[in-house]
């Protein structure tokens, strides 16, 4: 769980702001749902033979006796919200939502207990167009944050007729491999067989290469609706490919599933989704297909320049020469903040201190106020940045000085 300020605070706010234009043009709002929610909403949703229902959840029972979990992911707790307000009447039903998720993962480089998604979902009928959409809106967002070098990696899970009969197959497959498969998959062989495609183990991963692919147990439905949605994406500039081993972790995708994976240096997914079209029915809502996906935040930032997101607001700092000058200095520096204007009022320390820090916190202007200036109304502004003894200072009346502020912080002068 990590802290964050400076560029880290910077570069999440920034991808938040830049994501919400782009989902705002596609005609999403905003949803904020809380961090936790009962444990049944993941269970029933995410599926208890997930990776992230059986090991990886915070889960704790309150003071009243309720089991309840810190969201490991955002979908389930969007869907728990829409059909407890109701929210179906008017269709399509599209929300962004952002915030921390829980995972009790293997800390490592882009891997954390508490990290931050960033998703999108679409509640309506189903249509391969809206699949390509949300992937096209998806990839709009990482390119308008400077993010080009990835590849979108899709498959499709098909329909319940599809999975029923590429299940049987597989339980066929991974019968004769039982003995090598490790002990978590020989559970899973038993419970959901779906999930040893995605094991981590090594000779699991091996068996699982030679294991029947789904694209072979397609209906004919499953096949026409997956081609459309390759169609659709091929109209735009997007490079994808197709991986028919991609079944993603949690149980509640039917047809198209996808990922997005970086191509140059980072290797894990930046983010993922897919259509379901059993989850909020199976919540208690009504009978509509939805699509969706969740970027994950830490992996964006770590394909961001640090550069692009340093401080880049012009300040000016107030500086009272000493405490006999505060008062004067502080009203100096009320009017400026009041019109707008990013400012430090700088009292601690002698002259000397109080000019590093102005240094420090990069400002453009000191507006000096001394024993003189007050007598004779005016203040003295020193330009930080120029080297230049004979422009270094300036003498502007009291009166004028926010006038002279402002206009400063709109040349283009440093
Ligand atoms: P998922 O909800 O598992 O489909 O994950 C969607 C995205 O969230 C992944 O592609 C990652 O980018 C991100 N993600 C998932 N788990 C973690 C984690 N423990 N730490 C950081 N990012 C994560």
């Amino acid at each position: 769980m990590k802290d964050w300020y400076g560029n880290d605070a910077r570069k999440y706010e920034s991808i938040i702001s830049i994501s919400r234009e782009i989902c705002s043009k596609y005609g999403y709002r905003t949803i904020h749902t809380p961090i936790v929610e009962y444990t049944e909403i993941f269970q029933r949703a995410i599926g208890n033979e997930t990776d992230v229902v059986s090991k990886e959840m915070y889960t704790f029972s309150d003071k009243g006796g309720d089991s309840l979990t810190l969201r490991p992911e955002g979908t389930a707790g969007v869907m728990r919200a829409i059909i407890s307000e109701s929210l179906t009447q008017n269709l399509p039903v599209r929300f962004m939502y952002y915030g921390e998720m829980f995972r009790y993962d293997r800390p490592q480089k882009g891997r954390f207990r508490q990290f931050h998604q960033l998703g999108c979902e679409y509640i309506s009928d189903k249509s391969p167009y809206t699949d390509a959409i949300v992937i096209a809106m998806a990839s709009e967002m990482l390119n308008a944050l400077g993010i080009f070098d990835f590849k979108v990696v899709i498959n499709s899970l098909g329909d319940d007729e599809t999975r029923e009969a590429y299940i049987k197959a597989i339980i066929k497959y991974f019968s004769r491999h039982e003995d090598e498969l490790s002990d978590e998959s020989k559970i899973r062989l038993k419970k959901n067989p779906l999930r040893i495609l995605d094991s981590k183990n090594e000779k699991d991963k091996e068996i699982c290469s030679m294991a029947p692919i789904i694209g072979d147990y397609f209906t004919k439905d499953s096949d026409t609706y997956f081609k459309k949605v390759c169609e659709a994406i091929e109209k735009y500039n997007i490079s994808y490919e197709v991986n028919n081993f991609l079944v993603r972790g949690l149980d509640y995708y039917s047809h198209t599933a996808f990922e997005f994976k970086p191509t140059t240096g980072y290797e894990d997914s930046i983010g993922g989704g897919g259509r379901y079209d059993k989850l909020l029915e199976m919540l208690g809502g009504p009978n509509l297909s939805g699509v969706g996906f969740a970027f994950g935040i830490e992996r964006i930032m770590l394909l961001l320049d640090d550069k692009s997101f340093k401080e880049t607001a012009r300040r000016v700092a107030v500086i009272p020469v000493s405490g006999k000058e505060d008062a004067s200095a502080f009203e100096l520096y009320r009017l400026l903040i009041a019109s707008d204007i990013h400012c430090e009022f700088l009292h601690l320390g002698n002259i000397g201190k109080k000019m590093k820090m102005a240094d420090k916190l990069n400002c453009e202007l000191a507006l000096i106020v001394g024993e003189d200036e007050c007598s004779g109304d005016f203040v003295t502004i020193k330009y930080m940045n120029i080297s230049d003894d004979s422009l270094k200072t300036k003498k502007i009346n009291r009166s004028e000085v926010v006038k002279f502020v402002a206009h400063h912080m709109i040349s283009n002068r440093s």
